[in-house]
């Protein structure tokens, strides 16, 4: 799509080294080099330790501690326990090596201490192409932004995602989705980050459901990651709006699953700034469809979903039905911009049907 009128933009580009191809781990150490670190702090999961362990026995004496208890939402305290083993080791390079999580603790280390990120992710999160990092404390979850913490060198290797399962490979790439669809109606939308957000609603609407069926499938994961890597950078130009504020409320006061929750809530979401934002919709639309299908981008949003067996309810996430009074609450407390006028009912009721698991309002 052309410019579309006379239109006026800001266009920010994010500064990080990107190496993208299956088997690019191997040039983690060479990437290390350039970097001209010398002590490494390698963050991941629990889950993902092994990988962790990996790389320490692969870097030899510069990796200086693996630090594998990265959570969900940064908790304040896990935050401060890995800003204490960074500094006690005297790192002065953070390895994330895993998903979100892992990313998000070595970013919570990098805006206090300053330390630059290599980041090596194995989900499809897309916070490696940001500048935001959050911070859980008393069940609320802050969403902050500072240069410091954006990844100086990415290392996107699709082998890493061979063994997400299929059930979080669909929600997590729901999440990169999310990403894509929120960017075409940012406040600050442009005619690039339209454009990479339509490139990764295509390829995730095609690699994705690949992947479910088949996650050995190498071409589907390169192209899902693909996608996510254009979703992390749609998302780390632009401002979000109602969907990403809703999954960060909830995640920080009920402690849902990340991706399962923009995946409950996406195609909802959706269908509230239908009205507000008609030309974003058309074509999120046709980017999810392109051969050309008569649907809304909500119906279209749902119906993927519904083909990969996402799940459906924030109820069957965890979330107790008082939940959605104080949620709605919640996202009245301070103004923020969305295309849609947001209403405490308007957002009750989005949050009724999210938590019963009902079709979207289309
Ligand atoms: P995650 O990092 O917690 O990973 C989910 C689970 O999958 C973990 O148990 C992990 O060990 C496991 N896992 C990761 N990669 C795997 C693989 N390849 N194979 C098998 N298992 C694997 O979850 P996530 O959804 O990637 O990240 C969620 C976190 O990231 C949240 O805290 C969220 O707020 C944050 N986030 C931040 C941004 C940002 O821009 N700041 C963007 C997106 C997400």
């Amino acid at each position: 799509m052309m410019l579309d009128g006379d239109r006026s933009f800001l266009f920010h580009s994010s500064s990080s080294r990107v190496i993208f191809g299956m088997g690019s781990l191997t040039k983690a150490p060479e990437e290390i080099n350039r970097l001209r670190a010398k002590r490494v702090l390698i963050l991941t999961t629990p889950g993902r330790k092994k990988l962790g362990e990996d790389m320490a026995t692969e870097l030899g004496a510069k990796a200086v501690g693996v630090f594998d208890r990265a959570v969900m939402h940064v908790p304040a305290e896990i935050a401060e326990r890995a800003r204490g083993e960074a500094a006690r080791l005297g790192a002065d390079l953070c390895v994330a090596i895993g998903g979100g999580s892992a990313i998000g603790l070595a970013k919570a280390i990098a805006a206090g201490a300053s330390l630059p990120i290599l980041a090596i992710p194995t989900t499809y999160s897309g916070s490696e192409m940001t500048s935001t990092w959050g911070l859980t404390e008393h069940g609320i979850k802050k969403t902050l932004r500072d240069a410091r913490v954006q990844p100086q060198t990415v290392i996107y290797d699709p082998a890493l995602t061979l063994s997400l399962p299929a059930k979080l490979s669909a929600t997590s790439g729901m999440n990169a989705m999310a990403h894509c669809v929120e960017a075409l109606y940012a406040q600050d939308a442009n005619p690039i980050t339209s454009l990479l957000a339509e490139e990764g609603i295509r390829s995730l609407t095609k690699g994705l459901p690949a992947v479910v069926r088949d996650p050995l499938d190498r071409d589907a994961r390169s192209l899902t990651l693909y996608g996510a890597w254009l979703g992390g950078m749609s998302l780390g130009a632009t401002t979000t709006a109602l969907h990403h504020k809703l999954c960060h409320i909830l995640g920080g006061a009920f402690d849902l699953p990340h991706s399962e929750t923009h995946a409950v809530l996406l195609p909802h979401v959706t269908a509230y700034n239908a009205r507000g934002a008609p030309r974003a919709m058309a074509r999120i639309a046709q980017a999810l469809a392109p051969e050309g299908v008569a649907k809304s981008a909500a119906q279209l949003l749902h119906d993927l979903e519904a083909s990969m067996k996402t799940p459906l309810s924030l109820r069957s996430l965890g979330m107790n039905q008082d939940g959605v009074d104080h949620a709605a609450a919640l996202v009245m407390e301070k103004p923020f911009y969305n295309p849609s006028a947001l209403t405490k009912e308007g957002i009750r009721v989005l949050l009724e049907d999210a938590f019963e698991g009902r079709p979207p309002r289309i």
